[in-house]
């Protein structure tokens, strides 16, 4: 896949008629933990074998610059942070699909944790989990609940023909009342998760991105109907929470940002002077 990657890049370059020497940075996020200083996965659950896999010295092999790997959430709360709350300080992003995580930017800067796990909510148990294994290894966790894998199985025990997320979002499009019945309950799961973090973190925006959140209002609705009624009145009134509008090129514009910002972070930029200092002193 990172064979793929380099050779993507390589087109890239050509579509813009830009040579490789022109590239400051390679930005990229990858669906699983990141320990964001090395560029190494850690214990990616959808992701066998990627554990502590070295990627940006694979990149380098090909391009010899700084290649920056994070979680994919956090790369899109960046991106959509930057299009379209560009003055929220405070803004958690989560993404449902198949797994259930979140990037969270307080304070105005992206928080990572100590090992890259920050926002990882998908595996905080809920109410309704009692029971129901996880992926994970533990029990009731809001994934194994609320993920598209989970709300599929509902379904099809409902007698409802669905075997993709894809196919609950047709449903719920088409107005068939047990997808979006449970499409809404799957939005107030997620919504117990998020309750705690808002008063964790105090945000003051949620936005909700991910394959899943293409079904519309539904599950942002059942979201709202928890949060709101459950968050103090003091961390819920300045509250919005509403759907992604970056869409899938949210994850996109995150990874150029991070890029960007390390190619012009004062430390690169001092290193570029020098060198080009360095170079006008030896042709003089
Ligand atoms: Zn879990």
């Amino acid at each position: 896949m990172l064979n793929w990657l380099i050779a993507a890049i390589g087109t890239l370059l050509d579509d813009i008629a830009r040579n490789p020497s022109d590239l400051v940075a390679v930005g990229l996020g990858v669906p699983g933990p990141v320990e964001h200083v090395s560029g190494k996965p850690v214990n990616p659950p959808i992701m066998p074998g990627w554990d502590g896999f070295d990627i940006p010295t694979w990149v380098q092999q090909q391009y010899r610059v700084p290649v920056l790997v994070d979680n994919d959430v956090n790369i899109m709360a960046l991106g959509e942070r930057s299009v379209n709350w560009p003055d929220a300080d405070h803004l958690i992003f989560v993404k449902v699909a198949t797994g259930i995580g979140s990037g969270i930017i307080s304070g105005g800067e992206l928080q990572r944790g100590a090992d890259g796990i920050a926002g990882d909510i998908g595996h905080i148990p809920i109410s309704r989990g009692a029971g129901i294994p996880c992926r994970c290894g533990n029990m009731g966790c809001l994934e194994a609940v609320a993920g598209g894998p989970a709300v599929v199985r509902q379904l099809l025990a409902e007698g409802v023909g669905v075997a993709t997320s894809s196919d609950i979002i047709a449903l719920v499009k088409e107005g068939n009342l047990p997808a979006i019945r449970a499409v809404r309950q799957a939005g107030r799961d997620i919504g117990e998760v998020l309750n705690m973090c808002v008063s964790i973190i105090n945000p003051s925006v949620i936005v909700v991105g991910g394959s899943t959140s293409q079904s519309g209002e539904h599950l942002i609705a059942g979201i709202r109907e928890v949060v709101y009624s459950r968050a103090t009145p003091w961390a819920a009134r300045r509250l919005t929470i509403v759907q992604s509008e970056s869409g899938p090129g949210a994850g996109v514009i995150g990874a150029s940002l991070m890029a960007i910002d390390h190619a012009l972070s004062p430390d690169r930029l001092e290193a570029m002077d020098m060198a080009i200092s360095a170079s006008a002193s030896a042709s003089a």
